[in-house]
């Protein structure tokens, strides 16, 4: 689907509640909150009511506990924002989508971007298994404490550099053909970088494979490293490199759509980039985002 026909699909705030009635409940429409599906129609349109779950009746509408409810911002405009997050392989800024569907204010677009991104938090999350790929990146710091290889002399945070001073650290971890888990960390303590990857990777997994980091030495898994440094890449399964072309992914956005990103939404952009990849097969990733199904 492109763009302008989501456009017509959704030329109105009615075809996009009777989208989100027709996802949610299919069969018949029942309470949110208790299951119950001798709910009742009301006059005000798109209510219902459930007198099973409080004494005075639940009303509802089919925006409750999704990512638009409680806001004053046209339907079609969500969906449009959440269409073009959700197709923009490397990320779209809040500036081209304000340019693209013309919202009310930049700050508009920005707003409701990190709500998106915020809805991308995967809650079903289960330990990476098979062959998994651990490796650790490094995004922003201060241009002075480089040690050359700055792409670009350091215009951007989110530029290479090899110092690592007064960066951002983010691990990650990546099962072969699966998903990704991505997050930020304040050291490169052994107990950090351990401590990540037990809380991600499963006891069944057959290999973990990473860099030679020391750090990495007994992480109480199967194990085996590369040594980057002599090039040795591709040792039959011990590689980086899909956890590494997560990393360029993530680099360029940064680079390219997200000028400057504080370390505090950092986290938000994560989501946003973990959730894409890991929804990559999904034909129904719109659906999953807008109202969590
Ligand atoms: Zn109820």
């Amino acid at each position: 689907m492109t763009l302008d026909q989501l456009m017509a699909r959704f030329a109105t705030g009615d075809a996009c509640k009777a989208y989100l009635v027709e996802m949610r409940w299919a069969q018949r429409v029942s309470c949110p909150r208790c299951g119950n599906k001798r709910v009742h129609i009301l006059s005000r349109p798109w209510t219902w009511q459930c007198k099973k779950c409080s004494p005075n009746g639940y009303r509802f509408s089919p925006l409750v506990g999704t990512i638009v409810e409680n806001t004053n911002y046209p339907l079609r405009a969500w969906f449009q924002v959440i269409y073009l997050m959700c197709q923009s392989k490397k990320g779209i800024s809040a500036l081209q989508i304000h340019r693209t569907i013309g919202s009310g204010s930049y700050r508009t677009a920005w707003y409701m971007c990190h709500r998106i991104r915020a809805a991308m938090q995967s809650d079903e999350f289960q330990k990476l298994t098979g062959v998994v790929e651990v490796h650790e990146t490094y995004l922003g710091g201060k241009a002075k404490n480089r040690h050359g290889g700055g792409i670009g002399g350091g215009k951007n945070m989110y530029e290479g550099g090899r110092g690592t001073a007064g960066k951002t650290i983010v691990i990650g971890a990546i099962a072969r053909k699966g998903n990704v888990v991505a997050s930020l960390i304040e050291n490169t303590k052994e107990a950090t970088m351990v401590g990540f990857v037990r809380s991600v990777v499963s006891e069944k997994v057959k290999l973990v494979a990473t860099d030679e980091h020391e750090n990495y030495k007994d992480l109480g898994l199967p194990h085996k490293s590369v040594n980057h440094s002599r090039k040795q890449y591709v040792h039959v399964n011990v590689h980086t490199s899909n956890i590494d072309s997560f990393w360029s992914l993530l680099k360029r956005g940064m680079v390219g759509t997200f000028y400057k990103v504080s370390k505090a939404y950092l986290p938000l952009y994560l989501n946003e980039f973990s959730f894409r990849y890991n929804a990559r097969k999904d034909a129904d990733i719109f659906d999953h985002v807008i109202a969590g199904v």
